[in-house]
């Protein structure tokens, strides 16, 4: 029966970028190795991914040349619960709570709906921070896959919130500033380390309320599988593992091909690979902070200062609401007269063919875990500037543990033109960072060596397949036993 049995497993991906690009990608590969996939996106992601793309159609389908090239995969959308024009960026916790309180119920009637049509379906993939899918597939009798897009060392901390709590280093009114030496498989973690969220005095927010009620969920998973590697994070993972099925299967996003056959961005994608091409190799910095996080007007104003007083060439994406979308124009007074041709402005780009062209050199980065793994995978080392949420933990990663980036500034407070301006310098110059240089090359060859076939990534994706159909199967006996009695 294992043999045969092909798994129908409806995927539905948080709708952040940073979530749709590895879910997008898991759900291809799993599609690759057999399984039938109904992709459900939000219909806010729907819309904005098929304007960015130039169309305004609402049947257009992201899947058309996956399916093309042969894979079974079915893509639907569904409502978030807020209307399609509200502007999510500005009114960020209301999306949350949208996320949090209304969400789940659009979620059901989808699954219901598919189950009701007689559709054989065995499996919910769902990313890890929604609130309600390990509920939802116990409902349903359905195997609850749990996605988490981040690193084990962030699943980790959310996952032992409760020693933390007990240790007051979380949730309390003085949480002590202490190194966090308990975590099972964390040697030790700074508190400044530990991503935003568990580092808030006010554990209230909506934020607080979906990570507490995600990881109270997480454990009816029957099976997580995180888009890491088991090289970068094994104490970490081994700890984990006999916890909770944990498999490290990253990273997904497959980085080697040149062209992406699933569309996936948000926004209007710039190509600027004409000007890079006048640029000699290793010259230009990439500047990104990402899909989500907000900078501040003066932390704009400092970096910008000091991109110009580097005197190093740059290619900066300046997301329309990177400050607020009520602040379309955040840039200082006569920045772009001062750039001139050494650097270029955009709003959005295909990041992983920007890092990948020759002239690139070096990311001054958010630290989202997607740009350090497509950092890594280019070999480029890091400018660190975390702002938000896991950013702040993969900035130790990349800074502490790996040792291929350095850190801009330690408080974003203390940012300053003078720091950005010698930080960058250090960055690009071939022989400052040479040994970070040496670093990451050894971590690009982790992440090909994880995705061989005797690979870590793949072999887990490998028995992560081969435990599925074996609990799918498991639970249709189940089911046609209930059914005889
Ligand atoms: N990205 C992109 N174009 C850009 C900026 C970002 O395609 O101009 C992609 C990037 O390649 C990554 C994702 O958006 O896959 C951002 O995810 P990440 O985890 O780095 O940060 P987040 O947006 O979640 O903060």
């Amino acid at each position: 029966m294992n043999r045969e049995l092909k798994p129908h497993a409806i995927f539905i991906a948080y709708p952040l970028q940073g979530h749709v690009n590895p879910s997008v990608h898991l759900a291809r590969k799993l599609a690759e190795n057999g399984f039938t996939i109904t992709f459900i996106n939000t219909q806010y992601v729907h819309h904005k991914s098929s304007r960015a793309r130039g169309g305004n159609n609402i049947d257009d389908d992201i899947f058309v040349d996956a399916r093309k090239s042969g894979l079974d995969i079915r893509y639907a959308t569904i409502s978030d619960g807020l209307p399609l024009g509200f502007d999510r960026s500005l009114n960020h916790d209301q999306y949350m709570a949208a996320l949090l309180h209304v969400f789940s119920a659009h979620a059901e009637e989808a699954v219901e709906n598919m189950l009701k049509s007689g559709e054989p379906v065995h499996c919910l993939i769902a990313d890890t921070f929604f609130v309600w899918p390990a509920e939802l597939a116990k409902k349903f009798g359905l195997l609850y896959v749990s996605y988490w897009t981040e690193t084990a060392l962030v699943f980790s901390q959310y996952y032992h919130m409760d020693l933390l709590r007990k240790n007051s280093h979380y949730d309390c009114r003085d949480p002590r500033d202490e190194a966090i030496d308990y975590i099972p498989g964390v040697k030790s973690i700074e508190p400044k380390d530990l991503t935003s969220f568990l580092q808030a005095t006010d554990t209230t927010t909506v934020c607080h309320q979906i990570i507490h009620k995600a990881f109270e969920d997480v454990r009816g998973a029957d099976i997580v599988l995180c888009n890491s590697v088991y090289e970068l994070e094994s104490d970490t993972i081994s700890a984990l593992q006999p916890k909770i099925p944990f498999f490290a299967i990253g990273p997904v996003i497959p980085f080697g091909i040149t062209k992406n056959i699933v569309p996936t961005s948000l926004w209007a994608e710039s190509d600027c690979s004409q000007w890079l091409d006048t640029k000699p190799h290793g010259s230009v910095l990439y500047v990104s902070f990402g899909s989500y996080a907000h900078l501040t007007k003066n932390e704009l104003t400092e970096i910008a200062n000091g991109l110009l007083d580097s005197n190093v060439s740059f290619v900066w994406v300046l997301r329309p609401d990177i400050v607020s979308s009520n602040d379309l124009d955040p840039l200082p007074a006569g920045f772009l007269d001062k750039m001139g041709d050494r650097g270029m402005i955009i709003k959005w780009c295909s990041q992983m063919h920007v890092l990948r062209h020759p002239a690139i050199g070096g990311f001054l980065s958010h630290c989202g875990w997607n740009s350090v793994m497509e950092s890594m995978w280019s070999e480029l080392p890091l400018l660190c500037f975390p702002l938000y949420t896991d950013q702040f933990t993969n900035r130790k990663l990349v800074v502490d543990d790996w040792k291929i980036g350095i850190n801009l500034c330690d408080r974003r407070v203390n940012v300053n033109k003078v720091e950005v301006s010698e930080k960058i310098k250090r960055l690009m110059d071939g022989n400052s960072s040479s040994k970070l240089r040496d670093n990451i090359k050894h971590l690009k060859k982790v992440l090909v060596g994880a995705l061989k076939s005797d690979g870590s990534s793949e072999k887990n994706v490998e028995q992560f397949i081969s435990d599925v159909k074996v609990m799918i199967s498991k639970k249709c006996q189940e089911k046609n036993g209930q059914e005889t009695q």
